[in-house]
C-alpha cells in the first residue's frame, strides 16, 4: 500500500430494495491509522454501507478494495481478508464469560493477559464475569474488544456506543481515539452521537438518503451549510 492511500477504498456503490434506492454511487475512504466517521439520518444507509463492505449484502454494484486489492465474497472470506464489523443489534450466545466471549468473537486462541489488557483498556468487567451479568451497552465493548484481539486491518463500528448510557460516551470516545495506534487498526465508525463523532473522528462522511452530502475533514464537514441543514435540520 503507498504511503497516504486509503486502507479501505469504497468506489461507485450502490444498492436497491425494490424501488427504494438504499445507496446511489457512494465513494468512500477509511485513512491508514485513523477513524473515518459515517454519520446521517436514520434510513440514510449508514447500515447498509456496512452491510455491502462487510459482504452480507452480496447484490450491490461498485467495488471495495482493502490494501488496494479488491474485497469479493462471503463475510467469512473477507473477514480472512482483514476486514471485521460489528452489528447495531448485539448477538451474544448464551452461557459465556466475559473472556469466552471476546474469544468466540475473535475465532482466535488468545493468551488470558492480553485479554485482560485490553478489556481493562475499555473498561470492561473482567474476563471470569458472566456475560449474563453484563449489560447490552457494556456487552457491545466486550465485542469490540474480541474483533480487536483478531487483529483485523479495518474494522467497521455500527453505533458501537448505543446502549452506553450518554456520561460513557465521553470515556468511550477517548479509548476508541487510541484504538488506532494500540491496535493497529483502521476504523469506520457509524454514530449519531455527534459529540462522540467530534472527538474521534479525523475524518466525516455524511450519508443523506443513500447519497454522499460532504466528505472531508471533520471540521469542514460539519461547518457545510448542506451538512448542518440536512443532519441538523437547522
Ligand atoms: P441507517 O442505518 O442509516 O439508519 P439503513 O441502511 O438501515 O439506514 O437503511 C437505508 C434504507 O434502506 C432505509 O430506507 C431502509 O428502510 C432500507 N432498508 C434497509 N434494509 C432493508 C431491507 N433488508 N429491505 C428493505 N429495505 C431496507
Ligand atoms: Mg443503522
Amino acid at each position: 500500500l503507498p504511503p497516504g492511500d486509503p486502507v479501505l477504498q469504497v468506489r461507485g456503490l450502490s444498492v436497491s430494495f425494490g424501488h427504494v434506492r438504499a445507496l446511489s454511487d457512494v465513494d468512500i475512504s477509511v485513512p491508514e491509522h485513523g477513524v473515518l466517521g459515517v454519520i446521517g439520518p436514520n434510513g440514510a444507509g449508514k447500515s447498509t454501507l456496512v452491510d455491502v463492505i462487510s459482504g452480507f449484502l452480496p447484490r450491490a454494484t461498485g467495488t471495495v478494495t482493502l490494501d488496494g486489492r479488491l474485497l469479493t465474497g462471503s463475510p467469512t472470506r473477507r473477514a480472512r481478508a482483514g476486514l471485521r464489523r460489528t452489528f447495531q443489534q448485539d448477538r451474544v450466545p448464551p452461557g459465556l464469560t466475559v473472556g469466552a466471549y471476546v474469544r468466540f468473537v475473535a475465532r482466535r486462541r488468545l493468551p488470558g493477559a492480553e485479554v485482560a489488557d485490553a478489556l481493562e483498556f475499555f473498561g470492561c468487567p473482567s474476563a471470569r464475569t458472566p456475560l449474563s451479568r453484563v449489560d447490552a451497552g457494556a456487552r457491545r465493548l466486550v465485542e469490540v474488544v474480541g474483533h480487536l484481539l483478531a487483529k483485523p486491518r479495518v474494522l467497521l463500528l455500527d453505533e458501537p456506543a448505543a446502549g452506553l448510557p450518554h456520561e460513557e460516551h465521553v470515556a468511550f470516545g477517548r479509548r476508541l481515539r487510541q484504538v488506532p495506534a494500540r491496535f493497529g487498526v483502521s476504523v469506520l465508525l457509524i454514530e449519531h452521537d455527534l459529540d462522540l463523532v467530534r472527538s474521534v473522528c479525523d475524518r466525516l462522511t455524511v450519508l443523506d438518503f443513500g447519497e454522499v452530502l460532504a466528505s472531508g475533514p471533520q471540521a469542514d464537514v460539519l461547518a457545510d451549510p448542506a451538512v448542518l441543514k440536512a443532519y441538523m435540520g437547522e
